[in-house]
């Protein structure tokens, strides 16, 4: 059985959800709303590790649709993703980074995906020549690394990973290739039990640095079989980097973001980024935390956390850059940017007065008080 037969099993609408998660009619009445415009898909793996008898159970959250999910409260593109596409499914917002939209399939459509615009619907954003997203990072000498991403890079066939492999490992001026991926997480056996993935993995990474980033957003996820699937990933040389995102109700809570860090570089995963979640319609109202509040509870974590969980930098991916959430400072909170669209921004710190239940910065906000230059 393949790795495709296998995900055939999977769960896509309310009726099959009913046998994993308990609901009344007029729950699942609404649930088919929500899932006529936001898919659902759920591996039978990934609902395995709910406790069916916990509304709050954070796994359940993450997958399972809720009626908040019709608060169309936000926006669908809040990182500027369209003002940065150079061609279809290609971005190029920081100058060294080129970023794919290689699928909108995925394994999970996460209920918090800030993609919700486009996963799993159908859209004109994804890449659809190859060629031509390579003949432009070819023709860019600062590009110094590719993002293949979705939707789910891992839900692409053998022969296109490889496509892209085969491509971005003969530039010379790419010095590594990442692949955004939350496979390990929702269905790990597509990694560990394909031996052509694997071998083209591991062929490849003798080429150019391949490094998998994956989003564990939840103690419970750290599995055995999850594991399975890093081990197999390492021992391709593939190096493992998660990125969490902080979820109201999944991981707001000090204990658990500390467990999920520490328990991430116990099993060898780096932790990357904690993400401050965006303002997606559909996600906002149900997922954000405020900003100060964030900064508490990821504060409050890192006392439990070793240093090398502390490796973690909690941002936002702001449509200015990539900025860092340092802390609050004499009733004002500070910024970093950590990346910059405008390369004016590089290294820039600033205060912002937050409102009350702010949770994320406009505009105006990242334009306001400097603190000091990068050169201070
Ligand atoms: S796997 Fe990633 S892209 Fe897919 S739904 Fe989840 S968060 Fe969104």
């Amino acid at each position: 059985m393949t790795w495709k037969d296998k995900l055939k099993d999977s769960v896509h609408d309310v009726e099959a959800l009913r046998e994993f998660i308990p609901m009344t009619d007029a729950e699942a009445k609404a649930y088919e709303g929500i899932a006529a415009r936001f898919p659902i898909a759920s591996t039978t793996y990934y609902l395995s590790l709910i406790d069916a008898k916990d509304p709050n159970d954070p796994i359940r959250k993450m997958s399972v649709p809720t009626i908040e999910e019709f608060d169309m409260g936000g926006d669908f593109d809040t990182s500027g993703e369209g003002q940065n596409t150079i061609m279809r499914g290609l971005q190029h917002k920081y100058s060294t980074t080129a970023l794919l939209l290689s699928t909108n399939r995925c394994a999970m459509y996460c209920r918090h995906c800030f993609r919700k615009r486009l996963v799993g619907t159908k859209t004109n954003e994804t890449l659809n020549f190859v060629d031509e997203a390579v003949s432009y990072i070819a023709s860019h000498q600062e590009i110094n690394n590719v993002l293949i991403t979705g939707g789910d890079a891992f839900l692409l066939d053998n022969a296109l990973i490889e496509a892209y492999l085969k491509a971005l490992t003969e530039i010379d001026h790419i010095d590594f290739i990442r692949f955004g991926t939350r496979t390990p997480v929702v269905f790990p056996e597509r990694i560990y039990s394909d031996d052509v993935l694997l071998g083209l993995l591991k062929g490849y990474s003798e080429k150019k640095r391949i490094y998998v980033v994956t989003q564990f957003n939840h103690p419970n996820e750290l599995t055995d079989e999850a594991m399975k699937s890093i081990e197999a990933l390492r021992k391709c040389g593939i190096i493992v980097n998660n990125q969490t995102v902080l979820l109201k109700g999944v991981n707001d809570d000090p204990n658990v973001m500390a467990a999920l860090q520490n328990g991430l570089v116990e099993k060898g995963i780096v932790p990357y980024y904690i993400f401050q979640c965006r303002p997606v319609k559909g996600v906002k109202n149900q997922f954000q935390v405020p900003l100060k509040r964030a900064v508490k509870v990821v504060e409050d974590a890192k006392k439990l956390m070793s240093g090398h969980s502390k490796r973690v930098k909690f941002c936002m991916s702001h449509e200015t850059g990539k900025i860092e959430i340092l802390g609050s400072f004499e009733g004002r909170m500070l910024f970093k940017y950590h990346q910059a669209k405008n390369p004016e921004n590089f290294g820039r710190i600033f205060s912002v007065d937050l409102r009350k239940n702010q949770a994320w910065l406009t505009k105006e906000d990242v334009m306001r008080k400097r603190v000091c230059e990068p050169s201070a």
